[in-house]
């Protein structure tokens, strides 16, 4: 179990804003104090740029830049050599859609993906059909929010969707509207049985945070997610591809400390990580990301996962018990199933005067259409509240949600 009265004096901002009721993980997380001392260490005591200095500070940057690679690498199963940094989950899925997508897919291949997905993981693919003329493709999901690949059976359904002409298959672990949690891992294994060539792209924005990665496992070739959401700094994102595709890919920027040589007649890339991180990072934020993964393991992912099922139990049933049949909650209600997200809405209320009510007492939630604009239409309304928990957050602010929730509908009457 995580006490989180133990957890919330590591988050100065509680210290910060007291009566601070923070509900939107899920678009970033707060930071620890281990996070922020680290940036403030490097710009006090060594702030030299990485990967180039034959000086002692320069080597220490680099060397602590280094290490979250590896620390990154452990925390996924991956090897150091598997790990880009970018800047987010958007510019790594879009690394692969520049890189690699605009040159493997043709005219008549298939682009896959799902109506559940963030835009990061929409757009870059939906462009790119449109641009190299290929058929832009998507899983549909069931009413209750589950991809709708048939629950008997799996296989057989898969087998209808992708086949050989399907060049890539991207898709969420978890989605950020419903928090539904998507059997990546079985249907990666069945789309690789049909066509061993396909590319398959993990977004795990969503599931990095708070669950347990094997990319051996689920045996993706790419897999994105971002430092900001998992209790590191902003500004850093996490590209997991197969060494040997990557070795194969051409950069997505050119430019300082990707190449190996450069003529006036010709440039020779260096080796991929390098090749994929052009210009200089985010070091110190990079550095610091280090701390967050400490953290989490400090804690166990396994119990994080505990601790927001706990929570996500409460919640589901404090809204069941306050507001019956006034709300709607989007997506599944097994918490075996989903993750700490719920999207939901007044039957009378629009989600924008709900979360500014809420606001008015310190307690942040979302509204709008959280960057799933295809999903919302799917469930046939334009936006959702969205409350979304994380390892700081207690029964307690439940508590505080739905005492808010009531005021708004006393104000809103
Ligand atoms: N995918 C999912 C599932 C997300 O939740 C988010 C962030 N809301 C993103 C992608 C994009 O992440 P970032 O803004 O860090 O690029």
């Amino acid at each position: 179990m995580l006490d989180v009265n133990i957890i919330k004096k590591d988050f100065p901002i509680f210290n910060n804003q007291p009566g601070l009721t923070y509900l939107d993980s899920t678009a970033t997380s707060l930071k620890p104090q281990t996070v922020i001392n680290a940036l403030v260490d490097y710009y006090e005591n060594y702030s030299a740029n990485i990967h180039r200095g034959i000086y002692s500070i320069s080597e220490k940057a680099t060397d602590e830049f280094e290490k979250t690679r590896s620390s990154v690498a452990k925390f996924i199963n991956a090897d150091p050599f598997e790990i880009v940094f970018t800047r987010n989950t958007t510019e790594s899925i879009n690394l692969v859609a520049y890189s690699l997508g605009r040159r493997i897919v043709n005219s008549k291949d298939e682009v896959l993906t799902t109506v559940m997905e963030h835009h990061s993981n929409f757009v870059p693919w939906q462009m790119l059909a449109y641009e190299n003329g290929a058929i832009f493709k998507i899983i549909d999901i069931t009413d209750n929010g589950f991809l709708d690949l048939g629950t008997e059976n799996i296989k057989k359904n898969i087998e209808k969707i992708i086949s050989k002409k399907t060049k890539i298959l991207a898709l969420a672990y978890v989605s950020n509207v419903t928090g539904v949690i998507n059997p990546v891992e079985e249907i990666i294994r069945l789309a690789k049985k049909i066509n061993p060539k396909i590319i398959t792209i993990v977004d795990a924005a969503q599931a990095a945070p708070h669950m347990k990665i094997n990319v051996r496992k689920l045996n993706c070739d790419f897999l994105a997610f971002s430092s900001h959401k998992m209790l590191g700094p902003t500004n850093v994102g996490v590209l997991y591809g197969k060494k040997e595709i990557f070795d194969n890919m051409f950069p997505f920027l050119m430019g300082g400390g990707m190449i190996k040589e450069v003529t006036l007649r010709k440039t020779v890339f260096t080796d991929v990580p390098q090749r994929f991180e052009a210009g200089t990072p985010a070091i110190a934020e990079v550095i610091a990301f280090r701390k967050a993964i400490e953290y989490l393991d400090r804690l166990g992912l396994d119990n994080v996962r505990q601790h927001e099922k706990e929570i996500i139990r409460y919640c589901l049933d404090s809204f069941t018990d306050n507001f019956k049949k006034e709300v709607v909650v989007y997506g599944p209600q097994d918490i075996e199933q989903k993750n700490g997200i719920i999207s939901f809405n007044f039957r009378n209320y629009h989600p924008h005067d709900i979360a500014q009510i809420l606001d008015e007492d310190n307690i942040c939630i979302r509204a709008g259409h959280h960057c799933a604009m295809p999903l919302h239409e799917r469930f046939g309304v334009s936006a959702s509240a969205r409350a979304s928990f994380y390892l700081y957050n207690s029964k307690k602010d439940i508590d505080k949600l739905v005492e808010g929730l009531k005021k708004a509908k006393r104000v809103l009457k």
